[in-house]
């Protein structure tokens, strides 16, 4: 069976650890010791390591991996500069087999926090846990969020989005950082009556009040909730034009004025 754990590191990336057995895959080590750490407790075998993007947050820790696990197979977007020597660039439509762990992922191509981010999805299955299907988006979506946008435009962020958001509700969302409670404090300031909304940052509160991870987070849950998902919803659209003061005409519009409101908050 499937298992998927979380790696805390630095402040507050997660490396999500993806086990079979004693067969293991990591997406985005950051940092090689905290993985290594886990791997040993837990007698592990590290098969390969997923890179969404080429932050170093998200790669620091592939060179030392590698200099422990030689044979570990690296797979990164075609679009950007390769973590490591050797590492197999994906572009979108790809499949990524992951024999060890019975696992099958597709790349999507999600551009907007950088040019060549890709998230990997994995289709229901009776592996996976509760048989859910699995997205491994790095800094695109997060919890009541989604990633800066360093490099792409409010557009190809906003399309990016559009498509995570049509995968269907009961999707675990596996993002890298927990920001999740600073997003829903934006969250709520732009729809302080979404009655989903406050169920939910109290549930996160609690959470983290206890030192719990917030993620996953079904897809259905984050269109409920997540305004960066919901710029097409009359209410959200009223209260960002309040906030910018100009009249927002397409939702794209709305979406790029959101991004900004955030970026301040
Ligand atoms: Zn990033």
């Amino acid at each position: 069976m499937l298992n998927v754990s979380p790696i805390p590191a630095f402040q507050d990336n997660y490396i999500w650890l993806i086990t079979n057995n004693n067969h293991a895959v990591v997406v985005d080590p950051g940092a090689a010791a905290p993985v290594e750490q886990v791997l040993a407790e837990r007698g592990l075998t590290l098969e390969a390591i997923l890179i969404t993007h080429h932050h170093h947050d998200h790669t620091g820790g592939v060179k030392a991996l590698l200099d422990q696990w030689p044979n570990a197979r690296v797979y990164a977007p075609a679009a950007e500069r390769l973590p490591a020597p050797g590492s197999i660039a994906l572009s979108d439509g790809d499949n990524v087999s992951l024999p060890e762990l019975g696992l099958e992922l597709e790349v999507m191509s999600v551009p907007g926090h950088t040019l060549g981010h890709i998230a990997y999805y994995a289709p229901p299955q009776d592996q996976a846990p509760q048989g859910q299907p699995l997205l491994f988006c790095g800094d695109t979506l997060f919890s009541g969020g989604c990633g800066r946008l360093f490099e792409g435009t409010p557009g190809q962020m906003y399309q990016s989005l559009s498509r995570l958001a049509a995968l269907s509700d009961d999707t675990r969302v596996y993002c890298t950082h927990e920001y999740t409670q600073a997003n829903l404090a934006f969250c709520h300031a732009v729809e302080p009556n979404n009655p989903e909304l406050k169920k939910y940052l109290q549930n996160v509160a609690k959470l983290r009040q206890q030192g719990v991870p917030t993620l996953p987070s079904p897809i259905g849950l984050e269109k409920a909730v997540n305004v960066f998902l919901r710029a097409h919803l009359a209410g959200v659209r009223a209260a960002t034009q309040a906030h910018e003061g100009v009249e927002l005409i397409e939702n794209i519009d709305v979406f790029a004025a959101l991004r900004r409101w955030k970026d301040d908050f």
